[in-house]
C-alpha cells in the first residue's frame, strides 16, 4: 500500500491554482485572438483572456485597459513560433506539458529547454517551473546519461547571470557526467561561463571523492526541484497540488 507521505509526482495532472482562481472562465471570460508567427507561418489561436492574464505577466500587460490589444481583443506575436505557443496554450487548458524521454540526440530535452526560455519571455513562472520539472523528469528517466551538448549552449546563450535553468544544467553535468570529462572542463574553462560554473560546483564534489555512481545518486534534483524554480516567495505550484 502506498504511504500517505509519498512525494507528489513531479508532473501533476493539473494545477489547482487555475481551477481555484477561475472556476467560471468558460462563461465569464472572452476569447482573445493571438496571432503567432510571421506572415507566411502565422497561426491564430483563440484563448480565454482570464487564462492568458492569470498565467502570463506579458499578457497581463498587453491586455491593460486603454490598450489597442484590449480594445480589439487581438494580440500579434510575429517573432514567436506557433508550435511553442501551442504547447503553452495546451498548458493553459490542461495544466500539463508533454514529456518524452528522448534519444541520444534528445529532442525532448531540447524542446523543453526552449519552452522554458519561451516561458521567460512570456513571464509565466508556473509554466517555467512545470517545464523545468518535466526536464528533470526527462533527465532522471534517462539515467542522467542522456544530455545533449547543445542544451547548455542554447540556455547560456539566451540567459544572463544566475537562473534556475542554468543551475539545473550545471548540476546535471556535475552529478551525471564522467569524472574525466569534468576534470578536463575544470582545467580549461577560460571564457566559457558554463564550463566555469561546472568547475565551481564540481570542485566540491571532487573533495568528497564520490564515484560517478555516488554522484548520480546525490544529484540535488532528485530531492528538491524548488531550488531551480522561478516562483520566488510565492507558493510553488506543487504546494497547491498537494492540497487537493
Ligand atoms: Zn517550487
Amino acid at each position: 500500500m502506498a504511504s500517505s507521505a509519498t512525494a507528489p509526482p513531479l508532473i501533476p495532472h493539473h494545477l489547482s491554482t487555475r481551477a481555484a482562481a477561475l472556476p467560471d472562465f468558460f462563461t465569464t471570460s472572452r476569447p482573445i485572438k493571438v496571432v503567432v508567427g510571421g506572415e507566411s507561418t502565422a497561426k491564430p489561436f483563440h484563448i480565454h483572456e482570464a487564462l492568458l492574464v492569470n498565467q502570463s505577466k506579458f499578457f497581463a500587460a498587453a491586455m491593460r485597459k486603454g490598450w489597442k490589444e484590449n480594445e480589439e481583443g487581438v494580440v500579434s506575436l510575429p517573432s514567436c513560433d506557433p508550435e511553442e505557443f501551442a504547447q503553452f496554450a495546451s498548458f493553459l487548458y490542461t495544466g500539463q506539458v508533454q514529456v518524452s524521454q528522448g534519444t541520444r540526440e534528445n529532442p525532448g530535452s531540447h524542446r523543453l529547454a526552449k519552452a522554458w526560455l519561451f516561458g521567460t519571455w512570456l513571464s509565466s513562472t508556473t509554466y517555467q517551473d512545470l517545464v523545468l520539472d518535466a526536464l528533470v523528469y526527462n533527465i532522471i528517466g534517462s539515467g542522467c546519461d542522456i544530455f545533449p551538448t547543445g542544451l547548455h549552449t542554447l540556455v547560456y546563450s539566451q540567459t544572463a547571470g544566475d537562473c534556475g535553468m542554468r543551475r539545473l544544467l550545471v548540476d546535471a553535468a556535475v552529478f551525471g557526467w564522467p569524472a574525466k570529462k569534468l576534470a578536463a572542463m575544470s582545467q580549461d574553462h577560460e571564457g566559457d561561463d558554463f564550463k566555469a560554473d561546472v568547475a565551481k560546483v564540481y570542485a566540491g564534489q571532487k573533495e568528497q571523492k564520490n564515484t560517478r555512481k555516488q554522484r548520480k545518486r546525490a544529484a540535488p534534483f532528485h530531492f528538491d526541484t524548488c531550488q531551480y524554480h522561478e516562483h520566488g516567495e510565492k507558493p510553488c505550484y506543487k504546494t497547491f497540488f498537494e492540497k487537493l
